[in-house]
């Protein structure tokens, strides 16, 4: 199948980086072209430097972006995103460790999934156009993230590398107050924080793949049940609860405010935040 071949060969550089008997991430096959719809993941990589690892599924592929600050919902602020190797699609449910000393060496979350279609309609052709011309416009179906979104390329670093900046539209999503890289402090699969999927056991595989620690039916229901505990205490923004007080042009004071407000709103929500923050704030009953 063309398809398949091509994919692969986009491939190359994502297999050239990685020593598939050292690290658990997926030595990944050519991906095959959804016929319906597209997917995005987005993942939080505590490596050498924290980003959001950005991928939208295009041509049986994740065309990947490193964004160093993560997504702003505000219209008015530009995110740097650096085009980094193409990934494959098996990718999009990997969430644990890469063991030190591999490339990305450090936890990586799952922190939002989903899909993703062109703002205009027209399919997979269109996003290919958009993503050759520097101008992608795409309406994203997340848990985290929401709306119109668009990749504007702005020039190649010595390494030929793209630079692109990630931009809210102005839309029913956008919000200049809602900073969503710190309300959102946990993965869209299992609700780990960082330290958790750190610590946990059964997510580090040193071993390649045909030797993992686990079976993998104890791995699928561990995954499953975690998936209902989320789904069963959805936590979503609400724009009413939000302070209408709030002033427009601080990022940092959003910051501290989205913090406070995540420990008013439900107990849950205040919990689980207090656990992340417990490190920080030593005297905070958690
Ligand atoms: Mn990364």
């Amino acid at each position: 199948m063309a398809a398949r071949k091509r994919s692969s060969g986009s491939l190359i550089e994502y297999k050239r980086k990685r020593d598939f008997t050292k690290t658990a991430e997926p030595a990944g096959t050519a991906g095959t072209r959804s016929k319906h719809t597209l997917r995005f993941v987005i993942q939080k990589h505590a490596a050498s430097h924290l980003h959001f690892d950005f991928r939208l599924e295009l041509d049986g592929v994740m065309k990947s972006w490193a964004v160093p600050k993560g997504p702003s919902y505000d219209p008015g602020t530009r995110r740097l995103a650096m085009q980094v190797e193409d990934h494959p699609i098996e990718y999009n449910t990997f969430e644990g460790t890469i063991p030190k000393g591999q490339y990305g060496g450090g936890t990586v979350m799952l922190w939002d999934r989903g899909t993703y279609e062109p703002e205009g309609g027209g399919g997979e052709d269109a996003l290919r156009d958009g993503y050759e011309r520097g101008d992608l416009k795409f309406i994203m179906h997340g848990k985290r993230m929401r709306g119109g979104w668009v990749l504007v390329r702005m020039r190649r670093d010595e390494n030929g590398k793209a630079q692109w900046l990630l931009i809210k539209h102005r839309d029913d999503d956008a919000d200049a107050e809602y900073d969503v890289v710190s309300d959102v402090m946990t993965s869209v699969t299992t609700g780990r924080t960082m330290e958790q999927i750190t610590s946990g056991r059964s997510r580090v595989w040193n071993s390649n793949r045909e030797s993992d620690d686990e079976p993998p039916a104890k791995k699928t229901a561990r995954r499953k049940s975690a998936a209902k505990k989320t789904a069963a205490a959805p936590r979503k923004r609400s724009k009413s609860a939000r302070p209408k007080s709030a002033t427009k042009h601080s990022a940092k004071r959003g910051t501290r405010r989205g913090a406070k407000r995540g420990a008013k709103r439900g107990v849950k929500r205040g919990v689980k935040r207090g656990v992340k923050r417990g490190v920080k704030r030593a005297g905070r009953k958690v």
